[in-house]
Formats: C-alpha cells, structure tokens, sequence
C-alpha cells in the first residue's frame, strides 16, 4: 500500500479558485485545484514561472484565502476566518522557510528563532527551552550569539528552519528553499528536510530543481494555475485522486504513467 493511501488529509483544497483583480483585468492565478496532502507526506511543487504555486503555497500557509472553493487545514475550515484567526491557525500548523532566509540581521541566532514564540506570546522560560531545542535540531546551538552575517548561507537556512521548528508546526512549507545555495550546501539543506521528514514532519516544497524534488516522495505540477500531474515517486498516482474518480482530469500519458 502506498504512502498517499496510509495517510489521513490534513490538509484538503476544493475546487480552488484565485482570481487577482488588477483594474479592470483579471489575473486567474489558481483556477480549480482539487488536492489533498495527508499526515507525513512529503510534497515537491513544480511548474514554470507564473504558473501559480507561490499563490497556492500562500492559501496552504493561509497567507491568503481562496477566492472561491473550500479549505480545510488540520480539520478546520480556514476559507471563511477572520485575519486574526488566520494569524493563530498559522501559528500553530505552519513554519515557514523562504529562498532568501529572511533572518534579522541585527539579532543574534537565539533571537531570531526565538522572535515567532515572542510574537505568539510564550513565556521566557519555554522561549528560551523551545529555541534551544530547535537549534539542537539544526546542529546550530553552538552558534546561538551569532549574527546572521557571521554564518554561511546554509548555515542561515538552517537557522530558517529552527525558526520554522520552534512552534512545532504541523507543515513545513519551504519555497525555493535552496534556491540561493550552491549545490552542496542545497543538498545538506535538503538532507536536513529528509531527517525532519523521517522524524514525522510533514514537508510541501517549491522548487526548479529536479534533483530537489527527487527528495520529495510526491511531485505536484501546476501549469497555468491548474494541477497538470500530482505523481507518487513510484509513479503511481496518488489514493487521494483515484478515490475521488478526478484521476481522468490528468494527462496521465504526458506524466509517464498510462
Ligand atoms: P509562480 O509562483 O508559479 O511563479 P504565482 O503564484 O506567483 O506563480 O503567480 C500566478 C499568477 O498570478 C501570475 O500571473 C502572477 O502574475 C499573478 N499574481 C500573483 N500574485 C498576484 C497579485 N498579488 N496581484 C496580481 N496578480 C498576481
Ligand atoms: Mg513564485
């Protein structure tokens, strides 16, 4: 049995349309995109400039609604939420890691991972506990009175990473996250998202990169605004779609599977 079929949904988009008004034109960034991804799954998104997934990555990270059809993140409705609520739901499930790290540059390590759970209003003693801990988890502790500038870019993802850590979110959602990294360092950073996903993590990543996206154990392909394959490494295409009998929307012969 495949890994898509063992997994209960945590999160589910339904019929997902993002349309941006730009004057009188429309921008159709996402146009119905039907997805489920399940509890320790392992997602790479692909597909050319344009084609929606920093949108799609947004409504994930609940950065931004749809702006039509359903969802649902952690079995809970997120579509019709006030911003604050957004803002707590995205707490609680989300750490985010972006491609140009976006640390504080005059804040030492400890506090910049520390910075989300002052904002989420943890007490100290648990701040300093929490960080601590996902520093460790990076191989970065040593490191903590550090500036950011006295660290190697993969050191600063690294330090990305604990900050997404600290509030033990239920995703990860990573875009481009070796994107300003060379090879090696990209491959040490991905070898961090194996072990976070092997610990249980679950990890959505955007990226150009085959090789990145080799690491992942299922491939979305968006084109367009709309999902062109959804592929498990295997090449089997995932329960969630064949469930729901939408396998036969997919151009299964381009993908190499028919
Ligand atoms: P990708 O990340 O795949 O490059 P995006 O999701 O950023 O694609 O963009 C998808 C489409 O939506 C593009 O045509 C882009 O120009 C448009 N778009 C994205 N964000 C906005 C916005 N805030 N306002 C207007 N158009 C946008
Ligand atoms: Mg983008």
């Amino acid at each position: 049995m495949n890994k898509a079929q063992n997994s209960s949904a945590i999160l589910a988009l339904k019929d997902v349309v993002k349309t941006y008004e730009m004057g009188d034109q429309k921008v159709h960034a996402l146009r119905c995109v039907t997805l489920d991804i399940g509890d320790n799954e392992y997602v790479a998104i692909m597909g050319p400039s344009g084609s929606g997934k920093s949108t799609l990555m947004n409504i994930i990270g609940c950065l931004d609604v749809p702006t039509t059809g359903s969802y649902s993140l952690g079995g809970e409705m997120v579509a019709s939420k006030s911003e604050s609520e957004l803002a707590d739901i995205r707490n609680r499930l989300i750490g985010f890691v972006f491609q140009t790290f976006n640390l504080i540059p005059r804040a030492d390590i400890f506090h910049n991972v520390e910075l989300p759970l002052i904002y989420g209003g943890v007490a100290k003693a648990e701040r300093r506990e929490r960080a601590m801990f996902a520093l460790q988890q990076v191989g970065l502790k040593e490191r903590m009175k550090h500036r950011p500038n006295e660290l190697s870019g993969g050191q600063r993802q690294r330090v990305a990473i604990a900050r997404a850590l600290v509030f033990n979110p239920t995703i990860i959602l990573a875009d481009e996250p070796t994107g300003n990294l060379d090879s090696k360092t990209g491959d040490e950073i991905m070898s961090m998202f194996d072990e976070l996903h092997a610990a249980g993590q679950t990890i959505i990543l955007v990226t150009h990169e085959d090789h990145v996206a080799r690491h992942a154990h299922r491939t979305i392909r968006l084109r367009d605004g709309k999902i062109e394959s959804d592929l498990l490494a295997s090449g089997q295409v995932p329960a969630s779609l064949l469930s729901r009998g939408s396998a036969a929307n997919y151009d299964l012969s381009s993908a190499g599977v028919a």
